[in-house]
C-alpha cells in the first residue's frame, strides 16, 4: 500500500479500523462548539463516558447500605481491589498475583524502595536515567538520603552521547557492569516521559540481574501504552499511574507489580498496613504482621473505592478493545505521523522538523517528540488555536501522543496539515 499524506488516505485508513468506533466512549474537551483533537493523553487521559454509571453506582451503594456495602454492595468494598488484577495483568504483562491497584505513584515508587533498594556500605548506588521525571528524581534523591548516603556519589546518571537525544542500551548496560560492586539498584523509566524513548526492559534487567542487583521500573509513560512482559522478562519490581495512558481520571488510584518471588518472601523488610495483613485472620485484629504472599502483600489502606471506580471502567475499556489490537494500531498511528512529519520535511527540503523519539518502533509508544528546528511556538500557538491539544515543553519540543482508543489517522493528518501550513 503506498502511503499519502492526503485527508482521503487518512480518512481510507480510518474506515479499515475495527477499533474506530471506541472513541464514542469518551468525553472530548470542546473547542468552538467542536470536540478537540487530544493528544495529550501521556499526560491525562480523557474521561471514558461510562465512568459516572461506575461511581454512581458506588455511591449509591454507599448511600443505601452504609457500612454493609463492605458485604452487599454490587461489588463489596471489602473485595473491590481484587477486580484489578486479571484487567492490569493483561496490560503490563504479569501473573494476576504479582500486581495490585493502591495508593498513587510517587508514594509507591517509595514503598518498594523501603523492600528493594537496601544499601550497605559497600554497594549503595542507583543507576537512572538523566533527566527522569522530576518527582522520581526526588524520590531517589530523598531515599538516598534518609540512608545517609549523598546523592551527588550515590546516583549514577546515564545520558545520551554528545549530539544525541536518546540513551543507547549499551551505555545503560555498560554503566552497570562498569559500577556492579557499588551498585544496589537499578531504577529506570520504562518510556521517558520527554523524549518518548522506551527502554529495553528486559535487556537492562538481565544485566542487573547478571551482576545480582534489583532492576525495577517507573511505567508512568508505559502503562497502557507500550507491549510489557513484566513476568517474562524477570522484573523486580514496577508502579505506574492510572491516569496517563490509563483513562482512570486526575491523581487516580496507582498500580504496583511485585514479581512472585519477592512477593512470596515475607522476610522482605516493608512498610506495613492492615490491608496487607493475611486475609483469613485479618479480622481477628492481632499483634504481628503476617503479610499477604502476593503483591497485595504491600497494601497499607483499604481500597480508595471511588477512584477505584473510575479505574474500573476504564479497564474495562480496555479488556473490550483487547490489548493486541491496541498495540497493533498503535503502530500504524505512529508510523503514519512519522511518514507525514517527514514528508512535511521533504517538502521543506530541510530538516525542520526534528524527530528525537526513536524512529524503530519498538523504541517507543504512542508518543512522538518534534524538536522545531523553527517556527516552534508559532506552530504550537497554531495547532492550539485550531483546537488541537498537543504539549510544549521548553526550549523547542511539542510532544504528541496519537492513542489508540480514540484518536483517528485523520487526527494525526489534521496535525501534519497544520504544521506543513505554517511552515510554508
Ligand atoms: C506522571 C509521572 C509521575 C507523577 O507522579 P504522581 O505521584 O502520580 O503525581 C511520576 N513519575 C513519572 C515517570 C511520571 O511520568
Amino acid at each position: 500500500m503506498n502511503v499519502e499524506n492526503t485527508l482521503a488516505f487518512a480518512q481510507q485508513l480510518d474506515e479499515q479500523d475495527e477499533l474506530r468506533s471506541f472513541r464514542e466512549k469518551f468525553y472530548f474537551p470542546q473547542h468552538e462548539g467542536r470536540d478537540c483533537i487530544y493528544f495529550t493523553g501521556n499526560s491525562l487521559g480523557l474521561q471514558p463516558r461510562n465512568v459516572q454509571a461506575y461511581v454512581q453506582q458506588e455511591l449509591n451503594d454507599w448511600s443505601n447500605m452504609g457500612v454493609e456495602g463492605h458485604f452487599t454492595a454490587k461489588h463489596p468494598w471489602l473485595h473491590y481491589h481484587e477486580m484489578f488484577p486479571s484487567l492490569l495483568s493483561k496490560i503490563v504483562g504479569c501473573k494476576e498475583h504479582e500486581v495490585v491497584v493502591m495508593n498513587s505513584l510517587t508514594v509507591n515508587l517509595h514503598l518498594l524502595m523501603v523492600s528493594f533498594y537496601r544499601p550497605t556500605q559497600k554497594k549503595y548506588k542507583i543507576i537512572c536515567e538523566e533527566k527522569a521525571f522530576p518527582s522520581d528524581q526526588y524520590a531517589i534523591e530523598s531515599q538516598v538520603r534518609y540512608h545517609g548516603f549523598d546523592p551527588k556519589d550515590a546516583i549514577i546518571e546515564v545520558k545520551p552521547r554528545p549530539g544525541e537525544h536518546t540513551i543507547r542500551t549499551e551505555d545503560i548496560t555498560d554503566a552497570i557492569l562498569l559500577n556492579k560492586d557499588e551498585l544496589a539498584l537499578v531504577l529506570f523509566g520504562g518510556v521517558n516521559y520527554y523524549t518518548g524513548q522506551f527502554f529495553d526492559i528486559q535487556k537492562i534487567t538481565a544485566t542487573a540481574h547478571e551482576v545480582d542487583v534489583i532492576a525495577g521500573f517507573d511505567l508512568a509513560h508505559a502503562a497502557g501504552n507500550v507491549e510489557l512482559k513484566l513476568h517474562d522478562w524477570e522484573v523486580d519490581f514496577a508502579c505506574w499511574c492510572s491516569y496517563k495512558y490509563l483513562n482512570s481520571g486526575p491523581g487516580g488510584v496507582a498500580g504496583v507489580y511485585i514479581h512472585e518471588k519477592h512477593a512470596k518472601n515475607k522476610g522482605l523488610p516493608r512498610f506495613a498496613g492492615w490491608w496487607g495483613y493475611t486475609k483469613e485472620s485479618r479480622f481477628k485484629m492481632e499483634k504481628g504482621f503476617v503479610p499477604i504472599e502476593t503483591a497485595e502483600g504491600w497494601q497499607l489502606s483499604n481500597a480508595p473505592v471511588l477512584s477505584m471506580a473510575a479505574h474500573k471502567a476504564s479497564l474495562d475499556i480496555f479488556k473490550e478493545a483487547g490489548v493486541e489490537k491496541l498495540h497493533a494500531k498503535r503502530k500504524r498511528l505512529t508510523a503514519f505521523l512519522h511518514f507525514i512529519l517527514n514528508d512535511i520535511n521533504a517538502k521543506q527540503q530541510k530538516k525542520i522538523i526534528n524527530i528525537i523519539t526513536p524512529d524503530n518502533e519498538n523504541e517507543r509508544g504512542c508518543q512522538i517528540s518534534i524538536l522545531m528546528e523553527a517556527k516552534g511556538k508559532e506552530v504550537f500557538n497554531a495547532l492550539t488555536k485550531k483546537g488541537i491539544v498537543a504539549d510544549w515543553r521548553e526550549p523547542n519540543v511539542i510532544r504528541v501522543a496519537p492513542v489508540p482508543l480514540y484518536n483517528t489517522f485523520e487526527d494525526v493528518w489534521k496535525f501534519g496539515s497544520i504544521i506543513q501550513s505554517i511552515l510554508a
